[in-house]
């Protein structure tokens, strides 16, 4: 409540004006030294190690799921620019930044239909639809990759969890993760995200 004798005058007015200017724009510089300096380190590291590797072994697959041959080819390395314009937003955030669509929620957990799973960003083949079983996870589920070369599988520790996450071999796409307590004949669980994925229905 202001009664005339509490109005600041105008120079008390400036006054505080001055200072709530210094303080965010304080704030601004504080919040970007914090950025610059918590940003690239781990992007940084990410990158050094996806292009150390520049050449990997994946199995080839027909549309119809016939495996062709195991070829030795250069990595799929794209700037986040290129990856951003390619891909949806949910797809960019789960592949190139390890995030997890909510259970339910994908276009694949409760796909029947025969054919194969491909990466989203690559076209690198990943799944067969022969090996994919109800987990009741809402997550797209399978029991073992369509070949042991096509999927690269590396310890996360993120979320205070020790999980292993499964990337793409051909262009390290962010997956999913595999568990230990899928059904016969692996007893794996590869848990993927549907956005991750592009399914190939067999003609
Ligand atoms: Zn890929």
């Amino acid at each position: 409540m202001f009664d005339s004798d509490h109005k600041p005058t105008n120079e008390g007015s400036i006054d505080v004006k001055r200072r709530v200017f210094l303080a965010s724009a304080a704030a601004a510089i504080g919040g970007l030294v914090f950025w610059q300096w918590r940003k690239p380190a781990p992007l940084a590291a990410a990158h050094a190690a996806s292009t150390e590797l520049k050449e990997v072994t994946v199995v080839l697959f027909s549309d119809s799921g016939q495996r062709l041959k195991q070829v030795r080819i250069a990595k799929v390395v794209k700037t986040e620019e290129e990856w951003r314009k390619q891909l949806s937003g949910n797809a960019f955030d789960i592949t190139r930044h390890a995030d997890t669509e909510i259970a339910f929620s994908g276009k694949y957990w409760n796909l029947h239909d025969k054919g194969i799973y491909r990466c989203i960003c690559c076209d690198n083949a990943l799944f067969d639809s022969a090996t994919k079983f109800e987990s009741g996870t809402g997550w797209p589920s399978f029991w073992a990759p369509i070949a042991a070369e096509n999927v690269t599988e590396i310890r996360d520790t993120t979320f205070g969890m020790t999980r292993t996450a499964v990337a793409c071999t051909e262009c390290d796409a962010h997956l999913g993760h595999v568990f230990d307590d899928g059904p016969e004949p692996t007893h794996l669980r590869y848990c993927m995200n549907s956005a991750s994925l592009r399914f190939v229905k067999q003609g």
